[in-house]
Parts: structure tokens; sequence; C-alpha cells
């Protein structure tokens, strides 16, 4: 998510920091803004927009030596000029730039408020500049440190004071940062690009780490204040793969991501005691426990992940749900009423055919949620209430790690509805909450054997129809790995419901159309099964995704993926990762570029 930029020591500080956030560009964001010291003050320039609208406010005159700068992605508060990084604190005296998300920051920001403390801004970011104010007593690292004990959440920060002027004091818990050791200069980065003009010797932070950097001196401590000594990370990568993180492209980069992008979209949602918190969705309890339906509208990949979400909306909070194509809806004259609560799912927030249709569904007089990634997008204001995925920019055209945070977002409203409605209880609802908390690690075992997945794609990239199968929670999962399929390699492939094949296309099986079936522990594994039996015994090659200890489809099926268990209507979280990381090796192996495949575009803002 966007970028910190700072810098300590003796070149022009503004161009410097400007420069540096232009390399984070590719992070996307939506405002930007710095803080300098001019004659012993804080000075802030910040601007809602690109680097461009901040560069024309900014001085030409030049101060050196200390600054801060950021590029923000807005998770709280809508993206406008007082939302901007950085925040100061009120003798503005203390300056922050924060990446991150602070779970806690209601409950801190309404005891700041009882103690006098004014705010200017409706973001999370802005209750840590009033703690470290509170903390303040002669040091700003000792403050910051009394104040990181008091934050839940995500965050890289960096700040500085006119009251020491000589320091750039930084922190890091679960956002990354890193810090550049040049001769009688330090910076600090959200990433390394920023840093390579400079330096390419570095510090990388780890969680629970903070730093105290003069232009001569790099110290580093724990957050309980223990010194430690760190290893100097030589970068040898060019500054274009370092702005991939090391990884070849963004869709392999994003993919990787999204353990990361599923725990941000969960996190600070449900308490220890099994409470789910969707204040954001705008639901009143009562208007919860009258609803008689449940529609969500979505297109393309939000669309599966609103499949997979149908299924636990039924389950966990006893309402028929169903999706719909937005195209479609739009168009029709659907029966809405109050009790109806339609839920606009959509990446960007700026689809049009799903705008069109959360307008329709207003007009029918039902309530709306939207299920965005990005904050202010034009679904976010439209909609009654919004609960946002948080999974960070996604540059590559494809939805990878957006699609994981919308399938988990709409586990969390589902929980919710459930809990409200008195179908689950808080026990019940924990229970498979604990499970959504193992999800992260579930992927990134998945994406740690993807050199299994390459092999498999180095068999198959030269076929040219494939059939993905699944049923139930795998329905969705078979959809989405033939639209990934489609879209990144052009090869022409076919998703279905696994009951579904006796009804066509199974005339279409023989040895030259593989068959990927999602043959996962569940209700309906026997089911699948069968349906497996069926093409092979027409000669079809079946690539099964399978959990581990099967026995049966693995007897019959001609290769396996094997992926870890979790509960049935949870599994398309695991289950869809080796077919990302299979539709991206056949498409490298095609010679064909993954970030932005032909004729796509990431945010269809046409009908
Ligand atoms: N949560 C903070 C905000 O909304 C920081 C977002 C970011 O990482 O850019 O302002």
């Amino acid at each position: 998510m966007c970028g910190i930029v700072g810098y300590v020591g003796d070149k022009k500080t503004i161009p410097l920091i400007i420069e540096g956030l232009k390399k984070l560009e590719y992070r996307g964001y939506d405002s930007a803004g710095l803080a300098l010291i001019e004659e012993g003050k804080i000075k802030v320039y910040k601007k809602k927009g690109f680097l461009k609208e901040l560069e024309s406010t900014l001085p030409s005159s030049n101060s050196f030596g200390l600054g801060i700068g950021h590029t923000r992605w807005a998770t709280h508060g809508r993206p406008s000029d007082e939302n901007a990084h950085p925040h100061l604190d009120c003798r503005g005296e203390i300056a922050i730039v924060h990446n991150g998300i602070i779970e806690n920051y209601l409950f801190l920001k309404e005891d700041l408020e009882k103690r006098g403390h004014a705010f200017k801004s409706q973001t999370d970011t802005e209750v840590i500049v009033h703690l470290i104010e509170e903390n303040y007593q002669g040091r700003l690292l000792e403050a910051l440190q009394k104040t990181v004990k008091k934050l839940k959440g995500s965050f890289a920060l960096a700040v500085i004071s006119s009251r020491e002027p000589d320091k750039l004091v930084v922190a890091r818990q679960d956002s990354p940062l890193v810090i550049g050791l040049g001769a009688s200069e330090k910076l600090i980065a959200s990433d390394i690009p920023a840093l390579l003009k400079h330096t390419r010797e570095v510090l990388i932070l780890e969680n629970g780490e903070m730093a105290e950097l003069k232009k001569d001196e790099a110290r580093i401590y724990t957050f309980e204040g223990k010194e430690i000594q760190k290893s100097v990370f030589r970068v040898n990568w060019e500054a274009e793969a370092a702005e991939k993180g090391g990884f070849e492209d963004f869709m392999m980069k994003e993919m990787h991501e999204q353990p990361q992008a599923v725990r941000e979209t969960y996190r600070g949602r449900v308490g220890e005691d099994g409470t789910v918190w969707l204040d954001e969705s705008n639901l009143q309890p009562e208007e919860i426990q009258l609803l008689e339906r449940v529609v969500l509208v979505a297109c393309g990949s939000s669309s599966y992940a609103s499949l997979a979400g149908a299924l636990m909306i039924e389950a966990w909070a006893k309402l028929p749900a169903n999706v719909e194509i937005s195209s479609e809806f739009r168009y029709r004259e659907p029966l809405l009423s109050k009790h109806s609560l339609v839920i606009a799912v959509t990446q960007s927030g700026e689809t049009a055919d799903t705008l069109a249709s959360l307008r329709q569904a207003k007009t029918n007089g039902a309530k709306v949620i939207a299920v965005t990634n990005v904050v202010g997008s034009s679904a976010s204001r439209e909609a009654d209430g919004v609960i946002y995925t948080h999974a960070g920019p996604e540059i590559c055209v494809l939805a990878t790690k957006t699609l994981t945070s919308q399938i988990t977002a709409l586990a969390i409203l589902a929980l919710y509805l459930g809990q409200v409605r008195g179908v689950l209880s808080c026990d019940e609802t924990l229970k498979i909450y604990r499970e959504i908390e193992k999800i992260p690690k579930k992927i990134e075992q998945v994406l740690s054997e993807k050199e299994k997945i390459k092999d498999l794609a180095e068999k198959f990239y030269r076929y040219q129809n494939f059939l993905f199968l699944g049923r139930g929670a795998g329905l969705s999962v078979a959809l989405e790995g033939a639209l990934k399929l489609k879209e990144v390699s052009y090869i022409h492939a076919e998703g279905y419901p696994a009951g579904e094949m006796k009804h066509g296309p199974i005339a279409l099986i023989d040895e030259n159309t593989p068959v990927v079936a999602v043959a996962t522990q569940g209700e309906v594994y026997e089911k699948v099964l069968g349906n497996i039996e069926e093409v092979k015994a027409r000669d079809g090659i079946v690539i099964a995704v399978v959990n581990p200890g099967d026995e049966e489809v693995s007897r019959v099926a001609d290769y396996l993926i094997e992926v870890p268990s979790t509960l049935e209507l949870l599994s398309p979280l695991v289950s869809v990762i080796p077919l990302q990381l299979f539709a991206y090796y056949i498409a490298k192996k095609r010679g064909l570029n993954v970030d932005q495949p032909r004729n796509l575009a990431k945010s269809v803002t046409v009908e």
C-alpha cells in the first residue's frame, strides 16, 4: 500500500523526497504530501491527487536536511487535502506519515478528544501523532516507543519534530520499511526502488523494530527499547525489478501478497469473544432482522467472489442469497423492497454496470452496500454503507488479491448478518473466524509449492481448450480458474458446474481437452468424483485439486494439485491460488505479458 520516503542529510530535501515518491507511484495512491523543517518550524504541504498536484504547491526556496513524504492510499477517510499525510500534533511541532491501518483508532480517538486533542482529519493515522505529543518528554524515539505499544494493527511510521531537527524516527509493524545508509545521509522508504539512486546499502526493518536516524548514525531498537545490531543488505537488483519487489511481474507479486491482503481484510473486524463489528456497513440491527433476501451484483471475478459469498450468507445468516451479473440486472425490473439487501461487489468501485445496478436497487427501495477496494470510489459514495477490502492497490489488470479479499470481506459480512439475526452465537462465530485466521498461512503454503504448478503448466501450455469443473463452493473456483486462463493466456477455457457437464459440455471431452476438477473434501466430493469418472471414461485428461490424504479422486485423476484443507465454505480462498498460478505459468510459457493482457482494462467504466 502507498509509499513513505524520509531523509536526513545535507541534500536539498524537496526534490529528493518527490523523486523518491515517484519511484513508489506504482504502488497506487490518491493524495500526497511532505513535511520539512523551515526556519526551525515544521511546514506541511499536502494535496489530493497525483504528485504533480502537490509539486505545483511547493515553494521554490528549498530547505536542506530533514523531511518526510507520503503517497496515501486511503483506508480511513476519503481522499482529500485534510486527510492526506503528514499529520501534525496540536502544537504543530511533530509530523507523522503512516502506511497501514490502526484498528483501535476509534477507541484511542475518543480518549484523546476527552483529553482535549482536536482532530483535523478523518484518518486513523492522526491518533498516532496526538499520542506521541502526549508521550513526548524530550526524546522523540522514547515518545514513539511508548506510543507504538498502544497501537493495534499495521504500521510503518516516520516521524520528525522541530524540537529535534537532526533526527528521523521510524517504526515498523506489518507494513514494510527499509533504511538506506548513505555517507553522511540516511533515507527511509516503504520499498527499495526509492533508495537506489542514493545507496545500495540497506537495513530492512522487521516487525517490532524502530530506528533513530541522524545523518551520520543509524541506531536500531526493539519496541521494548533494546538496541540491536542488524546486518546490512546489499541490493543488486535493477531498479525495475525492485519495483516489483524482486518478482518478475506484478501478477506474481500480487499473488504473493494474498496472505497479507486477506489478513488486512479480516483484521480488526471480529473481537476476542466472537463479536463482529461492521459498523461501516451502516445496517441497523432491526433492518438486518427484517431482511428477506440478499442479492449480490457484480461482474467478472467479483461475480465469482460473490458466488462464494452467497453460499456463506445462506449458510451462516440463513438468508436467501443469489448473484446477479450487473449488466443483466441493471435492465431488469427486480422485485426488491426495503427488506432486500443488495451488495455491489466491485474492485475499483467504478464498474459502470455495477454502479447502474446499485442505483437501480436504490430506486427500488433496497438497502445497498458496496464491497470495494477503493476508498472514496463512486460505489463507496453512492451505497448506504461500504465494506472495504484493504487489499492494497492492484497493478496487474487481472484480479488476484482483490478476489481473495472480496471473498474474505463477504465471509465477515455473512458472519455479521448471521450473528445479528441470531443464527450464530458468538462461540459459533469465533469457531469459523479462527478458521479464517488460518487461511493466510494456507495460502502461503500453496505459494511455496508453486514450482509444482509450473511443471504442470509446462505439460499443458500447448492445449487449446480447457474445461474447469466444480460444485458447491468449488464452482466459484472453477469459474475463476477458467476466467484467469482465458484472460492471461488467451486459451479457450470454460468453467462449468460439474453436474451440468452431461447436459452438453461432455461432448467436448477427448484427449485434447484437459479437465481441471475442483475436488476438495466436502458435501459434494462424491458427486465430483462421479463427474471425474465420466471424464475418464471418455479418455479425458484430469487435473484435480484435492486435499491432503485424498484417496478416491487421487486414484482416477491423471495429475493432482494438493491444497490444505479448511472449512468447505472457505475453501475457495485456498483452492483458487493454484489455478491463478496455473494460468500465470501457462501465459509465461506462451511468452505473453501477464500484467497487461490484450483488450482488458483494470477498471471497466463503460457499459
Ligand atoms: N490508514 C491511513 C489512512 O487512511 C494510511 C493509509 C495508507 O497506508 O496510505 O490515511
